[in-house]
This record gives structure tokens, sequence and C-alpha cells, in this order.
């Protein structure tokens, strides 16, 4: 969950969806929301007690990675540069595959031996079988960003171009709803002949209305017009 959260929030569309829904928010807020998610609901005591100590010790430098406090949509999306976006859900990654190693260790250490690189390797995700551009070096110590957050948006939002798809399509639908509701080219043609005819109905009753009123304006007035006119 925390990683759809994290490569989710990286998204403009989700970044859009957000700022209509009267939210606009920075990586590094993001990065604090899962911070205190986890020190207030996390069931697991000790997860609880290591990612806490971790984030609070600027755990993987978020204090500087996450630094800056603008917002996603402050970011060129039109480039697909969206360096903050990348950054939380790289460090985000890299937070837990230090769990995953962390664990194998004191699995190892419990049966009284030593981890060998290969066992530390296998605990690091993803392995090169699933993502062999993802890793740089044959000891998985070193890594390509823009694969790895690749690799991580393909794993978390499968769909996500399907759906991207799908939203624009229905919200190009909505809008061009929206677009016909408030102007007269969606008005039907039905109505606007009601609204046409509206105006001499009513005068039609004014006049015989006024023709049973001798304080009536409107028939002198017309009489006069036309007495003039001959
Ligand atoms: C913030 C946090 C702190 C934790 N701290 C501890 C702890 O201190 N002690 C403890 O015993 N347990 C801890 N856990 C739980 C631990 O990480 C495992 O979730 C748990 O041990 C179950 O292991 P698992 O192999 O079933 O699942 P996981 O190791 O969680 O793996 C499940 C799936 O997550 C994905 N995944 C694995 N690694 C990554 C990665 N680096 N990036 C993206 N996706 C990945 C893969 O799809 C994998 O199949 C913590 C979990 C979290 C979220």
């Amino acid at each position: 969950l925390f990683h759809i959260l994290t490569i989710g929030a990286s998204f403009p569309e989700n970044q859009i969806y957000g700022f209509h829904k009267g939210y606009v928010i920075s990586p590094h807020e993001v990065a604090e929301s899962i911070r205190n998610f986890i020190a207030n609901f996390f069931g697991c005591e000790v997860c609880r007690r290591h990612f806490l100590d971790m984030y609070d010790n600027c755990g993987h430098g978020h204090c500087k990675r996450l630094a800056n406090q603008a917002t996603f949509l402050k970011n060129d999306f039109s480039n697909n540069s969206n360096e903050e976006g990348r950054e939380l859900a790289i460090w985000f990654w890299e937070v837990h595959n230090d769990v995953n190693i962390r664990l194998m260790k004191e699995n190892a250490t419990s049966h009284h031996r030593n981890v060998t690189t290969e066992e530390v390797n296998a605990a690091k995700f993803p392995t090169t079988n699933m993502c062999h551009t993802c890793w740089l070096d044959k000891n998985m110590e070193q890594w390509d960003s823009n694969e790895v957050y690749v690799f991580l948006k393909q794993w978390y939002w499968p769909k996500r171009e399907v759906a991207v798809k799908t939203l624009s399509q229905k919200s190009l639908r909505k809008i061009n709803l929206d677009r016909q509701k408030n102007t007269t080219e969606g008005i039907p043609l039905g109505i606007c002949g009601i609204l046409l005819v509206i105006p001499f109905v009513v005068f039609t009753i004014l006049l015989f209305r006024d023709g049973n009123h001798k304080s009536s304006k409107i028939l002198p007035f017309l009489r006069r017009t036309k007495r003039r006119k001959s």
C-alpha cells in the first residue's frame, strides 16, 4: 500500500485530481503522512519502532532528498521529469529493501550463521530476473533510479495507462456535457422554440388583459402609432 501511495502520488493525473479536491501536496508531506500513519496506526510494534527510528534520523537521506516543500504541481510534467515524485518512490523502495535485508540477516543470526552475498541479493527487490536494467552491477549494490521507477510504476500501477486513457475520455465526455449544459450549444431545439414563443404569449396575454381595462396603456399606444402611420 505504501508503495502504491508513493508512486501514485507522483502521477500528474492524481495531483490534478487532488488539486480539484482542494489538496496541494509535496513529496515531503507524503513522506510525513506515511511516517505519522505508521506512528499512530501501524499494528506491528517492532516495525513501527524501526521505521520511526530510521525516519526521525533522516534515514536514506530523506531530509535532503525530500527537503523541497514545493508541491508536485510545480514540477514540469511536460517532459516527464518529475524528479521529486520519483525520489519519494525510490526512497521508500530503498527503505523496504533495507527492511528485507535486515530481516534476512536477523533470521540467519537466529540460526547462528552468517549470510551469503547471494542471500542478501535474493532479499532485494526486484531480482535481476525481474528487472535486469534496474541493477548496474552484479552485486546489486548500485541501481538505475530511472529504471527502478519505471519498474515500480509497472508493478504497482499496471493498469495506469488504461486508467489514464479511460479517465481522460470520461473527463472529456463530462467536460463536453458540462459545456453543453452551460451554453446554448446544447439546448435542445424544443426548448429553444419554447423560449422564443414565451415573449409572444406574454405579450398577447397583456394585450387581451389590457383590452378589458380602461387604464390600459398598451392598446391606446398601439392605436396612436397606427393612426400616426395612416
Ligand atoms: C515500513 C515497514 C517497516 C517494517 N519493519 C519491519 C521490522 O522491523 N521487522 C519485521 O519483522 N517486519 C517489518 N516489516 C514487515 C516486513 O517488511 C514484511 O512485510 C513482512 O515481514 C512480511 O514479509 P513478506 O516477505 O511476506 O512481504 P514483503 O517483504 O513485504 O514483500 C511483499 C511484496 O512487497 C514487494 N516488495 C518487497 N520489497 C520491496 C521493495 N523494496 N520495494 C517495493 N516493493 C517491494 C514485493 O512485491 C513483495 O512480493 C515492515 C514493513 C513496513 C512496511
